[in-house]
């Protein structure tokens, strides 16, 4: 079983609004084993609505439509629909009830184009609107499957949820499995490497199937199996889970779909360690993801942005001879990474210290090429360590970088320091 999800409204190709609706279908259609194979625009216009109608009347069983369906004369989505069916439209009884109702405890007189609301095609199964006013359709016609959704999301997910699922578990999908996934999450490797390591498993993939993808500087696997059950699904999806992870053990930080501050933050919160930052280039950055993670005040003792070369010398005691002078190794180095993780960490009286100074451009710092960056970790009793980093891209993606790599090794040293014990 195949569908098509069209997104209908102009303000969706404009880019003023995200096509979330979409995003929630793909998954909700997933899960109940439909797979999705196209996601349409559309802008309100009717002709252009009808041969996007006609196209994925060609290519998928059931057409899921979102938006256009309010009482303006560009919401136009059951009118399209039903020219292409042969139908007519009509008023749905219930639906006009609930608009007269609404208008009258206003106190406010319903204008004619409010009633454009109430209609349904010919024959469908009108789905109420629990959160607004607009009913929705669900409707079978020559082996294909329509259902008409209203554009906000307050609306559409209860209406999809608790009525349009049914609908089509009960009229169409007798016997189909739904398919439950799993991600798993990595960090301090790229997309193609992280492929290059599964190629055998991608290559030879049936059920469960493994779909990388790159997110925000982590890397994700997607990995997804029809069962009859969520118990059935997991054996499969565990079986699959080790092989990855015994792979890519140093990478691989979660088997859910979190961040990487997430998982430092639980272990660290487990293992009652602290953390503490001195910045530079980031000016917070690695701080401030740390910040989001609830649960983040037990382990985080605070951090310091060390912008110019003085906060540094002053707040945290980098020698002026590092910074200055035709021998000095500069603040974007190896030699400042490391006196800035042992003071903040010192200062802070923490169980770890980090450090980032780096040139995230654009423009040259200290003669030092943009995406030279230094990441510095001291660890109370142990030793510290210190990565050169070479980044391409723009300043953003060279802040981005920085900090991901920097939360990266971190992990991996809570992992050692777990191993331990
Ligand atoms: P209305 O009665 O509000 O006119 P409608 O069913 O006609 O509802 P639209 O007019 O297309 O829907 O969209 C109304 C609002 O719903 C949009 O302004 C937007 O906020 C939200 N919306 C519409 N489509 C989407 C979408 N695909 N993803 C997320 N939000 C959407």
């Amino acid at each position: 079983m195949k569908a098509e999800i069209i997104a209908v409204g102009t303000e969706l190709l404009l880019g003023q609004i995200v096509n979330t609706n979409a995003q929630y279908l793909s998954q909700e259609l997933a899960a109940i084993g439909i797979d999705v194979y196209f996601q349409t625009v559309v802008g309100d216009n009717k002709e252009r609505l009808k041969e996007a109608i006609r196209q994925a009347q060609g290519r998928a069983d059931v057409l899921v439509f979102s938006g256009g369906i309010g009482p303006t004369q560009d919401d136009l989505t059951k009118d399209a629909i039903a020219e292409v069916l042969g139908r007519e439209l009509r008023t749905d009884r219930p639906a006009m009830d609930k608009l007269t109702e609404f208008f009258a405890d206003r106190g406010v007189p319903m204008t004619e184009n409010n009633k454009r609301q109430a209609l349904v095609i010919d024959g469908c199964t009108p789905l109420p609107n629990a959160t607004g006013l607009a009913v929705g359709v669900a409707i079978s016609s020559d082996s294909h499957h329509y259902i008409v959704l209203p554009g906000p999301p307050s609306e559409l997910k209860p209406m999809f949820a608790d009525q349009a699922k049914s609908w089509l578990l009960h009229q169409v999908l007798t016997g189909e499995m739904p398919i439950y996934s799993r991600i798993l999450k990595f960090a301090g490797i790229g997309e193609s490497a992280l492929e290059d390591k599964l190629l055998d498993l991608i290559d030879a993939q049936t059920d469960p199937t493994i779909a990388p993808y790159a997110k925000e500087g982590e890397v994700a696997i997607r990995l997804s199996t029809k069962a009859e059950n969520i118990q059935e699904a997991n054996v499969r999806l565990t079986a699959l889970e080790v092989q990855i992870q015994s792979r890519l053990s140093e990478h691989m930080y979660a088997s859910e779909d979190v961040p990487i501050e997430e998982t430092i933050v639980k272990m660290m919160a487990d293992m009652g360690l602290t953390v503490s930052a001195a910045e530079s280039c980031t000016g917070g950055m690695v701080m401030q993801s740390l910040t989001t993670i609830p649960g983040s005040a037990a382990m985080l003792r605070g951090g310091i942005v060390c912008y110019s070369n003085e906060m540094k010398e002053k707040l945290l005691n980098v020698p002026h001879d590092y910074l200055e002078g035709t021998d000095a190794p500069g603040a974007v180095s190896e030699e400042v990474a490391v006196v800035l993780a042992e003071q903040v960490r010192m200062i802070a009286d923490a169980d770890f210290g980090l450090s980032v100074t780096g040139v995230a451009g654009p423009g040259y710092s200290e003669r030092k090429p943009v995406g030279l960056v230094y990441i510095g970790i001291a660890e109370k009793g142990g030793k510290t360590e210190v990565f050169e980093l070479r980044i391409k891209g723009n300043r953003e993606t060279i802040r981005k970088r920085s900090t991901k790599t920097l939360l990266y090794r971190l992990w991996r040293r809570l992992v050692q320091a777990e191993k331990q014990g």
